[in-house]
């Protein structure tokens, strides 16, 4: 790992370093990566993954947006492997023009500031990637992978499950980052749908319903609808308007955008 003497965690970039070699050593079993593939990390941070990555598989992209990490991390690769790394803010790098035709696996411990952010921007460049490992908050997981009925069900759940296979696979406790976060960690796997299997007819209006319909979990669809999708019109596919969003399952919500998007 990069030494971290001199430098002082940020938390507006949500540095918490992973330090635990066996929560590590998981999540590359995890990966169970194939010789050749690309492997792009977001935030190695001190390097805690990518140098175990990059020893085990030889080459490696990461993308840092912590300037004080850069030189640290390219002399301490220089050694180990093939290291390419992108100073960038993530959420401005086209994942799509990085992969050049050439889909690869992302992994990454997230900053858990803006992990949603970046699993939507993830989501808009997904024909990139061929799967995502991500460590984020344990809470964020459970909503990932939520099924319809319970709290924990909403717009990321819908959104990431209409594009992705969502598969959680463990729990990381605190301690084994520094500084320890304040909650749970756990490590999830998404893996894109493949694009012909997606009916989605226009991504953007989906979208658009998807955020309308929790902006106001505890109201009626009629109610948080209205303007965008008259009772009538949910009833034409078999959605009751007086149920809840957290209600309907990611294939009516697909239902009604694409009924919405063939009859404006
Ligand atoms: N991978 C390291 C580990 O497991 O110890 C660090 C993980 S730490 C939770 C998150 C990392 O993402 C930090 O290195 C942080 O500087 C970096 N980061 C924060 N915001 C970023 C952004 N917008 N783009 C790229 N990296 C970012």
């Amino acid at each position: 790992m990069v030494s971290l003497d001199q430098h002082r965690h940020k938390k507006a970039l949500g540095q918490h370093f992973l330090h635990e070699r066996g929560v590590v050593d998981r999540i590359i079993r995890s990966l169970a990566l194939r010789p050749g593939e690309r492997v792009v990390e977001i935030g190695p941070g001190a390097g805690a993954l990518t140098f175990p990555l990059l020893e085990a598989h030889g080459d490696l992209s990461v993308i840092e947006f912590d300037r004080d990490l850069i030189e640290p991390l390219r002399a301490a690769g220089a050694t180990r492997g093939k290291l390419h790394i992108v100073h960038a803010d993530v959420l401005t790098v086209d994942l799509t023009a990085l992969a050049a035709g050439t889909p690869f696996r992302l992994v990454g411990n997230l900053p858990y500031n803006i992990s949603s952010p970046i699993l939507f921007h993830v989501l808009d460049h997904a024909t990139a990637v061929i799967d995502m490992h991500f460590m984020l908050q344990k809470e964020v997981v459970d909503r990932m992978a939520a099924a319809p009925g319970g709290k924990d069900y909403g717009r990321l759940s819908v959104m990431l499950q209409a594009y992705c296979e969502v598969i959680p696979l463990f729990v990381v406790p605190p301690g084994a980052f520094r500084p320890p976060p304040k909650v749970d960690s756990a490590v999830v796997r998404m893996k894109p749908l493949p694009a012909d299997s997606i009916a989605i007819a226009d991504r953007a209006g989906f979208a658009a319903l998807v955020k309308q319909a929790f902006a106001q979990r505890r109201k009626t669809l009629r109610n948080t609808l209205s303007g965008r999708a008259s009772p009538a019109q949910m009833e034409a596919v078999g959605i009751d308007p007086g149920a809840r969003a957290e209600t309907l399952s990611v294939e009516q919500f697909i239902a009604l955008a694409n009924h919405l998007h063939s009859t404006p």
